[in-house]
């Protein structure tokens, strides 16, 4: 069976639905209900108390930071927060969850009814709901290999236990594994500019469970669906999704019925296999948490935690965009992370022109960058650099040749502009008789695109100041040369 995109099958017959459940811990200090750090990496078992561990007779105490994180988060996700949610306990056992249950919330959960918008075809956004977010604490974790007799043994780690977490569940909104994909995309972006999360998912602090069913087009209902586990990457989550797509349409096509179970993916393989069906499915018996109250959140904190918020990746992109002139692409890529963004906005201000600054940083820095499959944060030309070029240029101190032959010795030598410039120091030609004879001379060999000039195509004069800067090898005074060329096509 093909793990590739979705077969035209699928697309004529059948319509994919999916929802996607993502776990997400925050970045507080300590852990949700002790004073534990929370802390990834520690040596195994040091963060560790009676509380997390579930010592009989140790009472949780809820860590404020989490809650604030989670209700910021939930903000930041269009949820509204409730005014009152109750922590429950789910109940199952694992050996790495020696309390018995997790503390999570069940009926009542901390916000519900929120949205992302997803970019769709033709420019347009689809949005995608929020059932809920709750808060709930993470267990330990198993260790199957590493030691010397991982072939017999498995190690436990108690470190993770109590961790503080929040659970995004969306709603079945999502239909195709392309939209799963930047569902992700987006709630891990505003996940990070808010900074609740490092969503860090080789370490595990986000998770996803994707959920998927298919039904034939047209048809109301829903299909049975699938919950795909142990996906631990965005791509990996489109991928397992086509593959569990592809393989429920063949059991219908071949007459067979789709089994509510849950898969694992196998990245190896690039397929899922059953994990466990149905009738063994977890009946986690929830129950409301004895020794934890009502969660009261009061209108107040609501609104001031929103005022909390800072401008999100959306909101963003659409104000820089009308600000700095850019394309969506381009506000996509200044704005990929807070600090980058704060850090380029910063620079820009300080500049002549920040327009030119964000030029200068996408077709410059940008452009080179790529081609090296270097990210931004590996840019041997600062964002400083950035700004003094584009103030020389603007200045017309130097022209955009020059500017771009800097720019190579910079990437050719790993150094910053400042240097590279004060260096090389490109000579400028600012001997006004000497540009006019050029440009007599340019003149004289183009009476075509004169004619064009003087009987209105005003835009011509660019190819002038083009064809004698070609002339001057990029040393021609860009200000002067223009006024010049101007002048002689006015004369
Ligand atoms: P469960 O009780 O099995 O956990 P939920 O109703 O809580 O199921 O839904 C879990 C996730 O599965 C949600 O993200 C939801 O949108 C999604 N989901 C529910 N029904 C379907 C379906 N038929 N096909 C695909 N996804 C579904
Ligand atoms: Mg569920
Ligand atoms: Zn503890």
């Amino acid at each position: 069976m093909p793990a590739t995109a979705a077969s035209s099958a699928v697309q004529t017959k059948f319509e994919p639905v999916i929802g996607l459940e993502v776990h997400v811990q925050l970045l507080t200090a300590t852990k949700a209900f002790c004073g534990c750090a929370n802390h990834f990496g520690s040596d195994p078992n040091t963060n560790i108390c009676p509380v997390c561990l579930g010592l009989p007779g140790a009472l949780p105490v809820l860590n404020a930071k989490a809650v604030e994180f989670a209700a910021l988060a939930a903000l930041a996700l269009n949820c509204q927060v409730r005014e009152q949610s109750i922590f429950a306990r789910k109940n199952y056992f694992y050996p790495d969850l020696p309390k018995g249950y997790q503390i999570s919330q069940y009926d009542k959960p901390l916000a519900e009814h929120g949205w992302i918008d997803v970019p769709a075809e033709h420019g347009l956004t689809k949005r995608i709901g929020i059932t809920r977010l709750h808060m709930e604490e993470d267990a330990g974790k198993s260790l199957h290999e590493g030691f010397s007799d991982s072939a017999t043994r498995t190690y436990l780690d108690l470190n993770r236990c109590g961790t503080p977490l929040i659970e995004i569940v969306s709603e079945p909104d999502i239909r195709t594994p392309g939209e799963a994909f930047e569902y992700l995309t987006r709630l891990k972006e505003i996940l990070l500019y808010t900074a609740v999360s490092d969503c860090n998912m080789e370490e595990g602090s986000l998770r996803c469970d994707a959920n998927v069913s298919v039904r034939p087009r047209g048809q109301e209902k829903f299909g049975t669906k699938v919950e795909v586990k142990n996906v631990n990457s965005f791509k990996f989550v489109r991928a397992a999704l086509e593959y569990e797509i592809e393989r429920q349409v063949e059991v219908i096509e071949s007459g067979g019925q789709v089994m509510q179970e849950t898969r694992l993916w196998d990245a190896n393989e690039g397929r899922t296999y059953s994990m466990r069906s149905k009738e063994q499915a977890h009946d986690y018996r929830y129950f409301p948490e004895p020794d934890l109250p009502p969660l009261i959140l009061t209108p107040k904190f609501i609104a001031e935690t929103k005022a909390k918020l800072p401008e999100l990746p959306e909101a963003r992109r659409k104000r820089m965009i009308a600000e700095y002139d850019l394309s969506v692409q381009d506000a996509h890529t200044l704005t990929a992370s807070r600090e980058f963004a704060d850090r380029f906005e910063a620079a820009a201000k300080t500049a002549r022109n920040p327009r030119r600054v964000a030029n200068v940083l996408l077709s410059e820095v940008g452009g080179r960058l790529k081609a090296l499959g270097l990210e931004m944060e590996q840019s041997p030309v600062t964002m400083a650099g950035i700004v003094l070029a584009a103030d020389l240029l603007d200045e017309g101190k130097i022209s955009s040749k020059q500017m771009k032959q800097l720019f190579d010795v910079c990437f050719e030598k790993g150094e910053d502009f400042g240097p590279v410039y004060d260096r090389e120091k490109p000579q400028q030609i600012t001997d006004a008789s000497a540009l006019e004879k050029l440009i007599d001379e340019e003149i004289a060999a183009n009476p075509k695109q004169v004619g064009q000039y003087r009987s209105g195509k005003k835009t011509m004069a660019g190819f002038f100041v083009g064809q004698v800067m070609r002339a001057t090898k990029g040393q021609a005074n860009p200000a002067l040369l223009n006024e010049l060329v101007v002048k002689k096509l006015e004369g």
